[in-house]
């Protein structure tokens, strides 16, 4: 079959012919339909400091997909041949006291699909169906097909009560931006993204930001009182992984704000600490979606109405995969899909 695999150590990603996966007794096989492209798959693309440590070569990439399950293995109840379905990307032991408990998003055992076992850029992937969600009929295969990074943006959203709120989106990724609609969906009051990219913030304010802030030109003191905010963020959301926008976030919170943090910084980052104790701040770390709390709620999501479409700006055929990473690369794009059927 065709997949995208990483196949040297250094830049790039090659399309390469590989065996068709066999599911085990509790795997899926699912023939894929749509794939996304990930920040973290241009990580890999890049050969950044973090893949050169992580992935093994060569490597069959990627997790964001949409596919159609097309086998399993005989322990295998609860799906049937033809099920539309996406996945999550974490497998997790189910042997930890996290995974016992059904907090499977805390195990401390996770392999990622793409990263540490073969991934989702193939004609057919092969996942433990514990891991696959079924996809309701009225959600386009697009959409599913974001659903893993849709579930970063749900699950770091949704970590706080935002229902009149004040909220500070710092980075507008796509998974910054989605978090922005979900943030105007569920009835927040401001939602303030910055950015310094003016494509992605402009993005964001048609999917939800209601004020977008280019710290590269503005300063986010002035633009809070401009707005006529007088103490400060409810609730802040951490998208970017980048030092500074995490200290303009620390300062720009209200006293008893509590903060999300999703994006990953590249290395040790430095804060002032006397922020955070003396406004009372709480701060959570987020890593992946709760399984499988965040998909339900996604579906939910989508079928209450929020609009998603927007943030795929770019579809390609799986043949033009160099330009699905290039544009993805460009910070010139919302989601990347490359299309497999
Ligand atoms: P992305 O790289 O597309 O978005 C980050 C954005 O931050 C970019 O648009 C960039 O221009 C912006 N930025 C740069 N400097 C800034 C500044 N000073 N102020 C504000 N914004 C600034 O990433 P993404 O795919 O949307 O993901 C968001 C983050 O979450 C990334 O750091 C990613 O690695 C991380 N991530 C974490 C998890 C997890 O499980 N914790 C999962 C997926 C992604
Ligand atoms: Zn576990």
């Amino acid at each position: 079959m065709k997949a995208l695999s990483k196949l040297k150590s250094e830049p790039g990603i090659w399309m390469t012919d590989v065996d068709v996966p066999e599911p085990g007794h509790n795997d899926l096989l699912i023939k894929i339909r749509k794939t996304a492209i990930c920040g973290t798959d241009m990580h890999i693309y890049n050969w950044d400091e973090w893949s050169q440590k992580t992935i093994p070569v060569p490597m069959v990439v990627g997790h964001e997909y949409v596919g159609e399950v097309v086998g399993m293995g005989q322990e295998v109840a609860g799906f049937n041949v033809g099920d539309r379905v996406s996945g999550e990307g974490h497998i997790t032991c189910g042997h930890c006291r996290n995974c016992r408990a059904g907090r499977r998003h805390l195990c401390r055992n996770t392999y990622g699909v793409g990263v540490d076992r073969q991934g989702a850029f193939a004609e057919y992937l092969v996942i433990p169906a514990l891991n696959a969600f079924k996809i309701p009929d009225n959600i386009s295969d697009e959409l599913a097909s974001i659903f893993d990074p849709f579930g970063n943006a749900v699950h770091t959203a949704l970590s706080f009560d935002l229902v009149g709120e004040d909220v500070l989106i710092t980075g507008a990724g796509p998974i910054g931006i989605m978090a922005a609609a979900v943030a105007r969906h569920v009835g927040a009051r401001h939602v303030v993204v910055t950015d310094i990219n003016d494509y992605r913030l402009e993005l964001a304010a048609k999917m939800g930001a209601t004020r977008t802030v280019n710290v590269s030109k503005e300063n986010l003191p002035d633009v809070i009182k401009d707005i006529g905010m007088t103490e400060g963020f409810d609730v802040g959301l951490e998208m970017s992984g980048v030092a500074v926008a995490f200290r303009d976030m620390l300062s720009a919170m209200n006293h008893g704000g509590k903060i999300a943090m999703l994006g990953i910084p590249p290395g040790e980052m430095a804060i002032d600490w006397s922020q955070v104790i003396f406004k009372g701040l709480v701060l959570k770390g987020i890593y992946g979606r709760e399984m499988f709390e965040t998909w339900y709620k996604m579906a939910s999501l989508i079928q209450s109405g929020l609009d998603l479409s927007p943030i795929i700006t770019h579809q390609f055929s799986v043949d033009q995969f160099q330009q699905g990473f290039d544009t993805m690369g460009s910070g010139e794009s919302g989601k990347v899909i490359l299309n497999w059927s």
